[in-house]
């Protein structure tokens, strides 16, 4: 079971564990685990899992999880296991260390390649799409206006003017659904290729001209020189402060989050403004944004909030649950022993997502 206070999902879903099963897995399922995703331990059951006691639960095979562990979790897990979830962190690791030093195998989600294979098995690009979504509907919840043009015998409402930055796997979710609601919604992405999919989503590019390319190895964004950064906030900050509602999802592997949405940015904000600020467990688009609250500055609400797919337990776990099915489809093979790992080092998007034991 997830022990992160405020996580709601659960890496397994009934329907997932029911392939399992009938792939010759045996499926152990710690009691409760997907209460509060809103799958009850009698649909696990009917799937053909045991329900376990967390010791059980933790010292098996294969571990599948969503966040990273914590120490009394590690040690709950089984030495020469396999460990399939997030890790969340970058560099030198404490946890990966103890699960090494248990001659574990651990694979961590985020090292997933951005390959068109790997598209079915990718959880942050799935959670992400979520997070895009909610995050839409959060500022919605919070602006004290209209998002669609309303006309009514009580006198008409302009649309809101709804400003993406980042327009990855969330940030054009977050266009998407914006949209849907009937907001005017501009983007900006410092990749270039993002130009054609801002379009194509029915909103309004941001162009700037930075004078350097932001795009990265791997589709992923790359961090800027110092000086690019100063051009692009000074760039943005007139189109930024014409925004009523702005989401922020600028992420770059690894780096502190890019800072685009400066105070003086909020300052010019009308009052009732909202921020949702997706980067804020990695510090934040905004510098004012605080992680894990939602605070009030210079009249606009921001919001900090750092699990936006807990507030979507029930379809985050299911895309979740699929996604990790996909990937162990591609780690097994079938033997009338039950399933068999295969060589992890030997397929290119195991081999990227196996941490090195000297790591
Ligand atoms: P991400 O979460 O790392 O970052 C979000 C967005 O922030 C990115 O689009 C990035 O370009 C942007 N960004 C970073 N710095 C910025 C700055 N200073 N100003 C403005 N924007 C900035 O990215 P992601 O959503 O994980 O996606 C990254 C890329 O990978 C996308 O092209 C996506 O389509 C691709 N992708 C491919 C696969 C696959 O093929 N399996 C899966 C997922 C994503």
């Amino acid at each position: 079971m997830e022990t992160r206070p405020g996580e709601t999902r659960v890496a397994s879903t009934p329907e997932v564990v029911k392939k399992l099963v009938s792939q010759g897995f045996t499926v152990i399922v710690e009691s409760g685990a997907g209460l509060r995703a809103g799958y009850p331990d009698a649909d696990y059951a009917a799937a053909g899992a045991s329900l376990s006691d967390r010791a059980s639960a933790y010292a098996v095979d294969l571990l599948l999880k969503i966040r990273r562990p914590d120490e009394s979790e590690v040690a709950a897990m089984q030495a020469g296991g396999l460990y399939i979830g997030l890790l969340e962190s970058c560099g030198e690791d404490v946890i990966v260390a103890a699960m090494l030093a248990k001659k574990m195998r651990v694979l961590g989600l985020e090292r997933m390649p951005r390959s068109s294979r790997a598209q079915s098995m990718d959880v942050l690009s799935s959670q992400s799409n979520l997070a895009g979504y909610r995050a839409v509907l959060e500022a919605a919840a919070r602006y004290g206006r209209f998002f669609p043009m309303m006309m009514t015998s009580a006198g008409s409402a302009k649309p809101a003017r709804v400003v993406v930055l980042g327009a990855g796997v969330a940030g054009l979710q977050a266009i998407a659904t914006a949209r849907r609601l009937g907001a005017d919604v501009y983007a900006y992405d410092v990749r270039p290729e993002t130009r054609e999919q801002i379009l194509s989503l029915g909103a309004k590019p941001i162009d700037l001209d930075l004078g350097e390319s932001g795009a990265g190895a791997g589709g992923y964004a790359r961090e800027l020189s110092d000086d690019a950064k100063a051009r692009q906030q000074a760039a943005l900050a007139d189109e930024l402060a014409k925004a009523h509602v702005i989401i922020t999802t600028a992420l770059i592997p690894c780096r502190p989050a890019p800072v685009l949405v400066t105070e003086e940015v909020v300052k010019r904000l009308r009052p009732g403004s909202v921020i949702v600020d997706l980067a804020a467990a990695s510090g934040g688009n905004c510098p004012l944004t605080v992680a894990d609250d939602i605070v009030e500055r210079h009249g606009v609400t921001l919001v900090g909030l750092t699990n936006f797919p807990a507030l979507i337990p029930a379809d985050a776990s299911a895309f979740y649950a699929r996604n990790l099915l996909n990937l162990i489809e591609i780690m097994i093979e079938r033997s009338d022993a039950g399933p068999q790992l295969k060589d992890l080092s030997a397929d290119d998007i195991t081999a990227a997502m196996l941490v090195p034991a000297a790591a």
